[in-house]
């Protein structure tokens, strides 16, 4: 009896910080003073006394992608595509990500295929998609994961494919300091999940990245 009261307000707590309003820009600048002091400098010196102002800035665009719908993106599709039932392939969408567990930069490159169901999107709107989901804090894997989820979802295709390679920083400039390696996931949902020969044919089209996920 006398622990219920204590559960409710362990469950308001939590609560309210999810549903807290966004915090202020002078808020958000406080937070870039109090780390450029806990780093060891003086936010006051004259190099630095704009640097929270251009800090919360750049958050605005590289966060930008938690005020987009990817969903929407690939909401106007194309039916008369004379038949086109092959697939579809963009290679090389260059993106620039950050990792949700050191706020360091992921910078790499997306390719996505689907095999359409009739409904064709503008290709430009594939890596529409990709930005939408880098732009917010990332794991690689889950990034990967809610492309082609988000495809699968909006275009109801036969199959989706998505492999990305990428270099976290968190890896190349702290930690183990291992440059030059990038990590490649993928996800294949549907035809290529099920057809070896569908994944090949994908793979061979974005040059391989990783041989071994043919199979
Ligand atoms: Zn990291």
């Amino acid at each position: 009896m006398s622990q219920s009261p204590k559960k409710t307000s362990l469950r308001s707590v939590a609560r309210s910080a999810a549903t807290d309003p966004q915090p202020t820009r002078a808020e958000a600048e406080e937070a870039v003073r109090t780390l450029l002091r806990w780093a060891g400098d003086d936010p006051t010196r004259e190099g630095l006394i704009d640097t929270p102002k251009r800090v919360a800035s750049a958050y605005e665009d590289w966060f930008s992608g938690y005020k987009e719908d990817p969903e929407e993106y690939l909401l106007r599709t194309f039916e008369e595509v004379e038949g086109y039932d092959d697939m579809i392939v963009l290679k090389d969408i260059r993106f620039e990500s950050h990792c949700e567990h050191h706020l360091a930069p992921i910078i790499g490159r997306a390719h996505v295929g689907y095999l359409p169901n009739n409904k064709v999107v503008g290709i430009s709107k594939l890596a529409r998609v990709v930005e939408a989901y880098a732009r917010r804090l990332q794991v690689q894997e889950k990034m990967n994961a809610q492309i082609a989820r988000c495809i699968q979802k909006v275009l109801e295709p036969k199959g989706v494919a998505v492999v990305i390679e990428a270099a976290h920083q968190c890896m190349t400039t702290r930690g183990v300091h291992k440059q030059g390696v990038s990590m490649v996931t993928s996800s294949m949902l549907g035809e290529f999940r099920k057809n070896p020969l569908t994944r090949r044919e994908f793979l061979s089209v974005i040059g391989n990245p990783a041989s071994n996920f043919d199979g």
